[in-house]
């Protein structure tokens, strides 16, 4: 995946010093009240969907011979949220493979939202979930909020139960999603669904 609508670099530092966020406030209506930038990014071993989930939710396409992602890319795209106020997530995909895992941290230290995405046809990246989410934990920034999305839920052969995996979630106060990049289920669900998180985090933070 390339880098595309806008300029590089995520959400630019600040937002009642929340990292990943950036607010500026308008006077406008209340539906332009303000709107919040954040950096979401996906994790998750390689050929899990990051690359599909962000392509689906960001341009509403699925492109079944997608490229392997080097590094990271980003995509943007804006969600209105109930009160009106407009959250624009620069969705960061990094690549999965092994030898980037030592450079993540520098897509994460920064983020706001995080999904971890595993393949539910694949119980590897489903192990790697709880890889990650201890990573975020113990190096990510505090207020990092974060959902797991089992995804390729399109495919009917399962080769894990997606209720232990709920479970675990639901243990961790983490949303867990089924999502299919392929045929779109859930994935406007999950990233809106962090996204509310994200905001709530950030009104928190104003009225602390
Ligand atoms: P990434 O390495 O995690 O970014 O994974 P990709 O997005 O490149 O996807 C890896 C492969 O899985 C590609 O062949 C995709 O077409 C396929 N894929 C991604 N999401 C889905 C999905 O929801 N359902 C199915 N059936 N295939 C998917």
């Amino acid at each position: 995946m390339g880098c595309a609508n806008g300029k590089p670099g995520g959400a630019a530092p600040g937002g009642q010093g929340i990292p990943g966020l950036n607010v500026q406030d308008h006077n406008g209506s209340p539906a332009q009240r303000s709107t919040i930038e954040a950096k979401i990014v996906l994790l998750g071993d390689s050929g899990v969907g990051k690359s599909s989930l962000a392509l689906r939710f960001c341009q509403g396409r699925f492109n079944p011979f997608h490229e392997v992602t080097i590094g990271a890319a980003f995509l943007q795209q804006i969600v209105r949220l109930r009160d009106g106020s407009q959250l624009k997530l620069h969705v960061w995909d990094t690549g999965g493979q092994e030898r980037f895992r030592a450079m993540t941290h520098l897509y994460y230290r920064d983020a706001a939202g995080a999904v971890i995405v595993y393949d539910c046809t694949d119980p590897h990246s489903q192990e790697s979930v709880k890889y990650w989410v201890h990573e975020l934990r113990t190096k990510g920034p505090p207020d990092v909020r974060m959902a797991v999305a089992a995804n390729k839920s399109d495919v009917e052969t399962k080769a894990v139960d997606p209720q232990d995996m709920k479970a675990y979630c639901d243990e961790n106060n983490l949303l867990f999603v089924e999502t299919s990049a392929k045929t779109g289920e859930n994935v406007g669900l999950i990233f809106e669904s962090l996204a509310t998180r994200v905001a709530a985090a950030h009104q928190n933070r104003g009225q602390g």
